[in-house]
């Protein structure tokens, strides 16, 4: 792992609700007995407890992040949607943009790099999320994907050191599947150098997702150029993300 901290991103989509509150403080329990080492958590609930996880975890370091915002910068006539800015008033650091779930539904790259621009002049911080289909894998153009995707979603953006790349491929999203490690291997070193020799980011951070559990966390953990991983279904249960954070570091 090349960066200081290794992220744990804890995405729970559409799932959680006031009693999952109660499974928090066995993280805060976890966290507090090893504040040592070099990790950073960062929940993502969904919207409506948000406010909730700010203040259980007010006193600890883990961060809080939505799972999507409005491009608009601050208000306006949306109905159902929340912006940046409102995500930052009530004490989150960062949003998710990208998903491949959001993108599914209607967010383009052009979109995308809209929520990025707002979210960076509110500052907060974002997780790009990217990666390629199935059909897209199959047909061997992941990195002419990552690449275009990067091209839309990055284009006249200053700060992206504020920005975390999650490399996430989107046939591995919540099917159980992970890519072979040597392709894995070779795409992160791929999106790094790119980051780096395009884009002009020191030390780019990169995270894995896509059915990170703590079964395979063994072998993902062996790609010593990622920063970290993004994970939904193992991320809701508190006991199987503690878990995938301990095998990180055995
Ligand atoms: C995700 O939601 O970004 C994700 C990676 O989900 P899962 O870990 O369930 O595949």
């Amino acid at each position: 792992m090349t960066n200081k901290y290794i992220y744990f991103v804890a995405n729970w989509k559409m799932y959680g609700d006031l009693k999952s509150l109660k499974s928090l403080k066995k993280v805060i329990r976890f966290n507090n007995i090893n504040k040592l080492k070099k990790y950073r958590i960062i929940y993502c609930p969904p919207f409506t407890l948000l406010n909730s996880f700010v203040k259980n975890f007010k006193k600890t370091k883990i961060s809080i992040g939505a799972q999507n915002c409005h491009y608009e910068e601050a208000y306006g006539p949306y109905t159902g949607s929340i912006s940046s800015k409102m995500i930052k008033n009530i004490g989150c650091k960062y949003v998710i943009i990208g998903h491949s779930e959001n993108r599914y539904e209607g967010d383009t790259d052009i979109i995308i790099n809209k929520k990025i621009k707002s979210s960076l002049k509110n500052k907060i911080n974002i997780i790009f999320c990217f990666g390629e289909t199935l059909k897209e894998r199959k047909k061997k153009l992941t990195k002419k994907i990552i690449k275009k995707q990067f091209s839309m979603a990055l284009k006249k953006i200053k700060k992206k050191q504020n920005i975390i790349f999650a490399y996430e491929p989107v046939w591995a999203i919540g099917t159980g599947l992970i890519p072979k490690l040597n392709e894995l291997k070779s795409n992160i070193y791929y999106i790094k150098k790119l980051l780096k020799n395009s884009y002009k980011i020191k030390s780019p951070k990169v995270l894995y997702g896509g059915s990170v559990n703590s079964k395979n966390i063994f072998d993902l953990k062996k790609i010593n150029q990622l920063d970290g991983f993004l994970i939904g279904g193992s991320s809701q249960n508190a006991n199987k993300f503690i878990d995938i954070i301990k095998k990180t570091f055995i």
